[in-house]
């Protein structure tokens, strides 16, 4: 890893230098919340102006630009007596991400692992993922965040630079060879020891403030060990089944694929739709027969997806502890209070 510091006023700089011939996208605050918090979403930027670097973290995650809630995955046309296909891979131009958080970052290395692993690449989430270049940045953990107890709160990869405010300036992590190029067009210097300084001290006052947590020792274990523990059903009757936890969050990859034929029968589309596995007809199948008509057992579903199988196929967890779920739940569901009833802990 090389490290560099520049002054705040260069990070315009290098935000019109990638503006220039790319599409950047970035955190913009686009209101208020009803308790006059800034309410952020990641949208297309033209202007450095226009970014919230500071911001807080927001509803929907990135994962809208790899993986669209709705997506044309083919289209066939007759034309004449043949048929044309055309496989729409939706990669126009480069789009440079400026300000992904680590927790997002990390997200993003998990959804690599399985939509760009060796079985079955998706090449659709492939073609938009390796067309992109992205800048990180530290942020302040919110009451609902736990990703440190996730291990989330730092990215050794995935990105190619990370830069923390320190001040009147920027520390910035670089990680691949264009990030070194470009920001050889901007000014910067080599970090000094008061620049590694306050680094650390900047880290560890981060440390002291997340409120929010999971004990995430021995989950598996305990996971397997309390299947049949009464609490699901009871985190199942408040669920409402609406599918909003996997909607918001930026791990969550489930999809069903609908073909639609055209009534003349000249032209057919097929579109793959984001699907969530607390939805009631999720483990539907052909006849009808459904393998988890009750919501607590769909809920349980996503828990031992997100922190057994997953970690039995890849060694980590499939959350990274954004507590964007427990934000968004309408019934108030959060996954530090679930794992610690499990634990058959207070949390
Ligand atoms: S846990 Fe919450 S957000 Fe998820 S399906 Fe149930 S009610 Fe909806
Ligand atoms: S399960 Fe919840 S906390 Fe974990 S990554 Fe998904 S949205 Fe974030």
């Amino acid at each position: 890893m090389i490290f560099k510091v520049c002054e705040q006023e260069e990070l315009r700089r290098l935000f019109d230098i990638l503006a220039a011939d790319n599409t950047v996208v970035g955190p913009v605050q686009t209101g208020l919340d009803r308790n006059g918090s800034a309410l952020n979403a990641f949208k297309p930027v033209a202007d450095y102006t226009n970014l919230n670097l500071g911001y807080t973290t927001t509803k929907l995650s990135a994962k809208s630009y790899f993986l669209p809630f709705r997506e044309s995955l083919a289209s066939f046309q007759i034309d004449g007596n043949d048929w044309q296909k055309t496989v729409d891979y939706h990669c126009d131009r480069p789009i440079v991400f400026f300000g992904l958080h680590a927790c997002d970052i990390n997200a993003l290395n998990k959804l690599d692992k399985v939509l760009m692993g060796n079985t079955y690449p998706m090449p659709y989430y492939a073609a938009k993922r390796k067309n992109m270049f992205i800048i990180g940045i530290d942020c302040q953990p919110q009451p609902f965040c736990f990703c440190r107890s996730m291990g989330s709160d730092t990215v050794l990869h995935g990105f190619d630079l990370f830069i923390t405010d320190i001040g009147n300036r920027y520390f910035i992590e670089i990680q691949s060879a264009t990030a070194y190029n470009i920001l050889a067009r901007i000014k910067t210097r080599p970090p000094e020891e008061v620049d590694h300084l306050q680094y650390m001290a900047i880290a560890a006052h981060k440390n002291k403030q997340f409120t929010s947590r999971v004990d995430t020792t021995d989950l598996t274990k305990i996971l397997d060990m309390e299947f049949q523990s009464p609490v699901w059903k009871q985190w199942g009757d408040k669920c409402l089944g609406c599918g909003t936890c996997a909607n918001v969050c930026p791990t969550c990859y489930c999809y069903g694929v609908e073909e639609t034929v055209d009534i003349g029968l000249r032209s057919a589309q097929k579109v793959k739709t984001l699907y969530s596995c607390n939805i009631v007809d999720f483990a539907e199948v052909a006849g009808g027969h459904n393998f988890r008509s009750e919501r607590h057992t769909r809920l349980k579903y996503r828990y031992y997806h997100k922190h057994r199988g997953f970690v039995e196929a890849y060694e980590e967890s499939l959350c990274v502890g954004c507590g964007r779920c427990g934000e968004a739940c309408l019934a108030g569901i959060t996954v530090p209070e679930v794992i610690a009833s499990v634990r058959g802990e207070e949390s």
